[in-house]
C-alpha cells in the first residue's frame, strides 16, 4: 500500500486541499490518503484555532464520500504541540513492511522543514510530495531549504526527483491553481459574505449551523 498523510490546520477544509489530495493520490498511485488534522500546529502556537472538534467534523464531512480518504485523529489524540516527526513516527510504526509513507505538503511550508523538530529524522521513514502552491511557479522542492536540508539528498534526473540516502525521494507535482485559503472564508464569513463552492455544501451547512468564524469563538 502506498499511504497519503496529508496534515493541516483544515480550519475549514475546503475544495483547495480535497482536489490536491485527489491529484496528488491519483499522480502517484495512493492507495489511500490519511487527511490529519492538527492540533496545536506549532507554527500557529499562540493563536486560538477553531475548536479542534468542529475542525474534525468538518474534515469528516468533507471526506465522507471518497473511499480511498480517510480522517486520521492521530494529532488530535495526542497531547500539546502537534510536530510531524511525531506523526510519521506513528504511521511508520503502524505500517506494514511493504507499505510506504508519502507526506504530502504544499511548497511555502516545505521551505521551512530545516526549522522543524527532529527533521533529520524525518526523511528515512517517509517520502515527500510537495505540491505547489497558487500563483507560484517554483518548482523545485529544495529551493529555499538550506544547506542542512539539501546536502542530504541527489538528483535523480531519469526520474526528475530528489533521492535521499535512505532511498526515499521528494517528488514535485505541479497541481491545478486553486486559490483558495482557508484564511479568506474564514473572513468571508465573518463579513457574512457566501461560502458557496469553496467548500463542500455539507462542510458550509457545518459553518452556518455551529456559527463558526462569526467573530466569536473560533475567530482567529
Ligand atoms: P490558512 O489560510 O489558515 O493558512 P490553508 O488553507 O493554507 O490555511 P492549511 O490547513 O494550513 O490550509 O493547509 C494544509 C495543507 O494544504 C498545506 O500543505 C497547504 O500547503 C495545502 N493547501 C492549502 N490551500 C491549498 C490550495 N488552495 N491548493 C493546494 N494546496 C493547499
Amino acid at each position: 500500500m502506498k499511504i497519503g498523510l496529508f496534515g493541516g490546520t483544515f480550519d475549514p477544509i475546503h475544495w483547495g486541499h480535497l482536489r490536491s489530495a485527489e491529484e496528488v493520490s491519483e499522480t502517484y498511485g495512493l492507495d489511500r490518503v490519511h487527511f490529519i488534522p492538527a492540533s496545536i500546529p506549532p507554527h500557529k502556537r499562540g493563536k486560538t484555532a477553531t475548536p479542534a472538534r468542529d475542525r474534525l467534523r468538518m474534515v469528516r464531512l468533507a471526506v465522507a464520500r471518497n473511499p480511498r480518504f480517510n480522517v486520521s485523529t492521530e494529532e488530535l489524540s495526542r497531547a500539546g504541540v502537534s510536530y510531524s516527526i511525531d506523526t510519521i513516527r506513528a504511521f511508520a510504526r503502524g505500517k506494514r513492511p511493504k507499505d510506504s509513507l508519502y507526506f504530502i505538503i504544499g511548497l511555502d511550508a516545505f521551505r521551512e522543514i530545516a526549522t522543524w523538530k527532529d527533521f533529520r529524522e524525518i526523511f528515512p521513514l517517509c517520502n515527500f510530495i510537495v505540491t505547489s502552491r497558487p500563483g507560484s511557479k517554483d518548482n523545485d522542492p529544495l529551493k529555499g531549504t538550506g544547506v542542512a536540508v539539501k546536502k542530504l539528498f541527489c538528483y535523480d534526473s531519469k526520474h526528475k526527483n530528489y533521492r535521499h540516502q535512505s532511498g526515499t525521494r521528494i517528488y514535485f507535482i505541479e497541481l491545478t491553481d486553486i486559490a483558495i485559503s482557508a484564511s479568506e472564508i474564514r473572513a468571508l464569513v465573518k463579513q457574512g459574505k457566501s461560502i458557496r463552492y469553496l467548500v463542500p455544501s455539507e462542510v458550509a451547512k457545518y459553518i452556518k449551523r455551529r456559527g463558526l468564524y462569526r467573530g466569536r469563538r473560533g475567530e482567529r
